[in-house]
């Protein structure tokens, strides 16, 4: 089976900075290095290390080739990857030596997405597919749409939290992801609990306590716990769990070992630095968890 993912495709820029800037202060980075990122590429290249066939459905710059280079040396498929006369998207990330952030992100080609070029790639998908989709791209709607009249599995990750995001979506999803602040954010802005989220299946990541799911549709609940990790850098982790969870609902595994496979990987990230590039493959992930 295949993972088709309409998802962001990021160069991260970190800067080590000994403080965060002030307004008008010109400061001297300690160390600069550049990444792949973005919350659809990470999602990918977790799935893709954890052994499952992934087809990525983005747009970069044409002047970036080496970002598709990167990305193909994961094993996504790039296939359905377009290069535009644009600048690939992009964060700005700002870190100081106690670990604080701050984070600029310019969409670019992220926003760019074509309708016929998505719904092409998704038409020779199977019914026992699946479609990851985040915030950071459009067309969402469109696509998952399109999925579920196919009657692909659809696994939303609605981050960066968007409650009109959420609204264009819900309907027409399988599953909705979240972390523990966003599913609050959801709660509080919608004035629905979990369980009355009108969408067959909630998972609710939470953060070093591990993770919950629930059917809204027979009430089951699956609960894991996080092994105990010292963390040096979570960005990524959640991506890293949905890419790892949805690889693992793919490759015919239950939700429960889906999830326990999962939370050992977004433990095994969190003790990384880096985005897309510190996610661990499913070797790395059997040496940790054995
Ligand atoms: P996000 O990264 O989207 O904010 P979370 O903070 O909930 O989401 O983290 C996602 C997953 O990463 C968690 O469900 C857990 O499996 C793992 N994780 C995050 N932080 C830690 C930690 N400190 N120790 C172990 N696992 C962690």
């Amino acid at each position: 089976m295949t993972i088709y993912n309409l998802g962001s495709i990021n160069i991260d820029r970190f800067y080590a900075l000994p403080h965060l800037p002030e307004p008008g202060e010109t400061l001297s980075a300690l160390r600069h290095s550049v990444g792949l990122g973005g919350k659809g590429m990470n999602q990918s290249v977790a799935a893709a290390r954890a052994g499952a066939k992934v087809n990525h459905i983005g747009a970069i710059g044409k002047a970036d080739d080496w970002v598709r280079e990167r990305i193909e040396s994961y094993g996504v498929n790039c296939q359905f990857l377009r290069a535009l006369d644009s600048s690939t998207g992009h964060a700005i990330i700002y870190v100081d030596g106690e670990g604080e952030n701050t984070i600029v992100i310019d969409a670019g080609t992220n926003a760019q997405q074509d309708y016929e070029s998505v719904l092409r790639a998704l038409d020779g998908a199977a019914s026992n597919d699946t479609l990851l989709l985040q915030n950071e791209t459009n067309l969402q709607p469109d696509a998952a749409t399109f999925a579920r009249a196919k009657g692909m599995r659809v696994i939303y990750s609605a981050a960066p939290f968007s409650v009109d995001a959420v609204k264009a979506l819900v309907s027409d999803v399988s599953m909705v992801a979240m972390n523990a602040i966003e599913a609050g954010q959801l709660c509080d802005e919608m004035g629905l609990t979990l369980e009355q989220i009108p969408v067959p299946e909630v998972l609710v990541t939470l953060g070093s306590k591990g993770a919950m799911w629930r059917s809204n549709e027979t009430g089951e609940v699956i609960e894991v716990s996080s092994p105990k990790v010292t963390a040096v850098d979570t960005t990524a982790a959640g991506d890293t769990f949905a890419g790892y969870f949805a690889a693992g609902l793919d490759l015919g595994m239950s939700v429960q070992k889906s999830m326990e496979w999962a939370t050992q990987a977004a433990a095994l990230k969190v003790t990384r630095h880096g985005t897309a590039d510190a996610i661990p493959s499913a070797a790395e992930v059997a040496a940790f968890s054995s």
